[in-house]
């Protein structure tokens, strides 16, 4: 439990009491490097080797049709567009030729997701995770965030849990936090209004690890959202955390809004500052004491961000990303080796180890997970 910045069981009540909650929000007020000591005493105490771990896999997006039309995506293509020749399917055979890829470069899984598509179900996608599970059993599938298993359960008639039931029977081993977004419905209701609510983004991380399996949480922030709003976000995946156990890793960024409508809407809108990253990130690692992992966004940030995030909470770096494609459409540039990023972990005063997308193996001679 954090001590010197938060008072006594203040956390536990954030979730129902707004006075608690504008207590956390008060820590954005708090000077950068006092958070991030709090937050690197955190993580010292759950990582105490100095270990900073990151995975070797790939995005791959299998369609990028959506009916959504959330405000904040650059990367989505409606129906219309895609007659007219702006979207796409992948065929299995183009996502089995990614994988392949992906392991010819030392790769061990893969981060799926798509657009909803008005068109795509589950035949789709259960033949796609039947086929990769059957051609690269080694390697591990996170894919089909929240909004993308409700378009499933929708498209199919069958209930949330026939539906996690019936993917997870197909090969899928984990599910991306992706979607989250802010978890208060007044935000999601500015920006996303078609999406799904914050209780069913919530019900679906919880369903699913009631079936015994793993998640990561996220958080995309900086698109005017209040700082009570964020507290609030982390105390509902804290929340979650507490009762089920199911979350391997939380990972936040900023919001991107380069060729989005929000930006259209918004022509003075400005992107969160580097240190605004930073302050959320020491503020996510002190609320979500109990989630074991947090990963530094060195995607939407610069790679020296990523390095102080280091020292601010975060003991993962993610991916090297071999291929990216929703935030690279709304401004995001960046990208890596595997050797830059051990570089770049051990300049900045860590040990770097590769792990899989479970977090249940350590890729290095001579380190098990229990090191990490
Ligand atoms: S964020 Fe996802 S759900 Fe929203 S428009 Fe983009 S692809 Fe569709």
């Amino acid at each position: 439990m954090t001590g010197a910045l938060l008072e006594e069981g203040v956390l536990d009540a954030g979730l129902e009491d707004r006075e608690a909650r504008r207590e956390l929000a008060k820590l954005f007020d708090r000077n950068f490097l006092e958070l991030a000591s709090e937050a690197d005493e955190i993580r010292r105490r759950l990582h105490p080797n100095d270990i900073v771990t990151y995975i070797v896999d790939r995005n791959i997006n299998y369609t990028n049709v959506c009916w959504v039309a959330c405000s904040f995506c650059a990367f989505y293509r409606t129906k219309r567009q895609a007659q007219k020749g702006d979207g796409y399917v992948l065929t299995v055979e183009q996502v089995l030729q990614k994988i392949q890829e992906t392991v010819d470069l030392g790769g061990t899984g893969i981060l799926m997701q798509g657009g909803l598509h008005p068109d795509i179900g589950m035949e789709y996608i259960t033949d796609l995770l039947r086929t990769i599970r059957k051609e690269y059993p080694q390697i591990q599938v996170h894919a089909l965030s929240p909004a993308e298993i409700w378009h499933l359960v929708d498209k199919s008639g069958m209930s949330l849990d026939e539906t996690l039931k019936e993917l997870k029977n197909a090969g899928l081993m984990s599910i991306p936090g992706g979607g989250a977004e802010i978890l208060t419905d007044e935000t999601r209701g500015r920006i996303a209004p078609a999406k799904n609510s914050a209780d069913t983004w919530l019900e679906v991380m919880e369903s699913w690890h009631s079936l015994g399996m793993k998640s990561t949480a996220t958080m995309m922030f900086g698109i005017d959202e209040s700082y009570e709003e964020r507290v609030e976000h982390l105390l509902q995946i804290r929340n979650l955390q507490a009762k089920t156990g199911g979350f391997t890793a939380f990972i936040d960024w900023t919001f991107q809004p380069d060729n989005t409508t929000y930006r259209k809407k918004h022509p003075d809108f400005e992107k969160a500052s580097s240190l605004d990253y930073l302050k959320t990130t020491a503020i996510s690692r002190i609320i979500l004491d109990n989630v074991s992992n947090i990963q530094a966004s060195w995607v939407t940030q610069p790679m020296k961000t990523a390095s102080i995030a280091l020292h601010a909470g975060c003991n993962d770096m993610g991916s090297i990303m071999i291929e990216e494609n929703v935030v690279k459409e709304a401004g995001a540039r960046y990208c890596t080796t595997e050797q830059e990023l051990r570089n770049v972990i051990e300049h900045s005063g860590f040990m770097p180890v590769k792990r899989t997308t479970l977090y249940d193996r350590a890729l290095e001679p001579g380190i098990s997970v229990k090191d990490i």
